[in-house]
């Protein structure tokens, strides 16, 4: 192990967070009252995260010239945006600690590596197969049949870049949507719900999980969470043993979100990973004792990690585009808590804020 890999980053150093999101804003915050600074590195001006923290650089994430300047200024450099391209993040880790490190980015950017590495370590997945041609399109839906799911291997998030193989789709039609890129053939799974657990992992290979939770999506996104989810004791034991196990694996230091389908028979299947803070954990801010912003802060500083008990159920709902004029109504709600990201533009489905009711445990 090197110094980089345990280094404590204590309190009054500058964290260095790459992406400029409302992921960054809500993070920037647990970090200054935490006592930190934080710079942040991403395209666009006056993004949520420039408009809360103490620097900004503006610029892309390939940009070599800007991220050694970057990474000279900060302490730690983490990530809430993982999709920096890998280049990017060695000449970071060569002058800077950066957690989690570009292995785990490498295994969660694209979706073939995440799922040949849970089924390497005994944890179930959909079927898959990888398309890179449509002959390949062809073979994998012969296989794994209809109805099946057709995604880009990377890049790919609130449902863009994926197809729905139902009886009646044409074949040449959906490879061609996915616009040349290598893509993965799921088999679709009828699962009874969908199921996330967050979890962080600290410098010392230390662990601690918030309880699974239900998320329920419409058109692809994040429409709410329920927390804690409502499933059998054992089923939430065995979600929360399936993250702990991959954030061991990976040897991850940080926060790791695992979301998961729950099947009728009650397995559980591993549908994604996200190595950041992640929509389905912003009711913690307000029914834990530790956020997972604060968790990911402690996590990414080498910090002892915090309890993340909760001390309320809450259940979090997403605003997306026009929502947000609901903003006076909800702050009369007595156990509401609204969250505003500070975006100016409310476009159909952009994530403008979140509210989170808080309800008696
Ligand atoms: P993803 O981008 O992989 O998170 O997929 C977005 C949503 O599409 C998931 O939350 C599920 O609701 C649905 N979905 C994705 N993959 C599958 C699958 N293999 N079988 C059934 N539903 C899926």
């Amino acid at each position: 192990m090197t110094d980089f890999d345990t280094r404590i980053i204590a309190p009054g150093s500058t964290i260095g967070i790459m992406g400029n999101g409302q992921l960054g804003r809500m993070a920037a915050f647990c970090a200054a009252e935490l006592g930190y600074k934080v710079h942040v590195f991403g395209p666009g001006a006056d993004s949520p995260t420039e408009q809360v923290c103490a620097k900004a650089t503006v610029a892309d994430y390939s940009d070599l010239d800007a991220l050694r300047a970057f990474a000279e200024d900060v302490d730690v450099v983490t990530f809430e945006f993982e999709n920096v391209p890998h280049d990017s993040v060695k000449l970071l880790a060569d002058i800077v600690p950066v957690r989690p490190g570009w292995k785990c980015l490498h295994i969660s950017q694209n979706r073939l590596r995440e799922k040949t590495f849970c089924n390497d370590h005994g944890i179930g997945t959909a079927p898959f197969e990888a398309v890179r041609s449509l002959a390949d399109l062809g073979a994998a839906v012969a296989n794994l049949g209809r109805p099946s799911v057709l995604k880009t291997t990377e890049l790919g998030y609130d449902g863009k870049g994926q197809v729905k193989i139902a009886a009646d789709t044409d074949l040449a039609e959906a490879w061609s949507e996915m616009g040349g890129a290598e893509a993965i053939l799921e088999g679709f799974i009828s699962f009874e719900r969908e199921i996330s657990v967050i979890v962080a992992r600290g410098v010392k290979g230390d662990t601690a999980c918030f309880c699974p939770v239900e998320n329920v999506h419409t058109n692809h996104i994040l429409d709410v969470t329920v927390a804690p989810a409502e499933i059998a004791d054992d089923l939430s034991k065995k979600a929360e043993d399936i993250a702990i196990k991959l954030v061991s694996a990976m040897e991850f230091v940080g926060l790791l979100a695992v979301e998961m389908f729950v099947t009728s028979d009650g397995d559980i299947l591993v549908n994604e990973v996200a190595p950041r803070p992640h929509n389905s954990g912003h009711w913690t801010i307000d029914a834990c004792i530790t956020s997972q912003f604060e968790q990911f802060i402690r996590a990414v500083c080498g910090l002892p990690l915090g309890d993340p008990a909760h001390h309320s159920k809450a259940r979090m709902k997403n605003l997306l585009g026009d929502d947000i004029n609901d903003w006076q109504a909800i702050l009369t709600e007595p156990n509401a808590k609204l969250h505003l990201y500070g975006k100016a533009e409310a476009k159909p489905g952009r994530k403008m804020g979140h509210v989170t009711w808080v309800l008696p445990k």
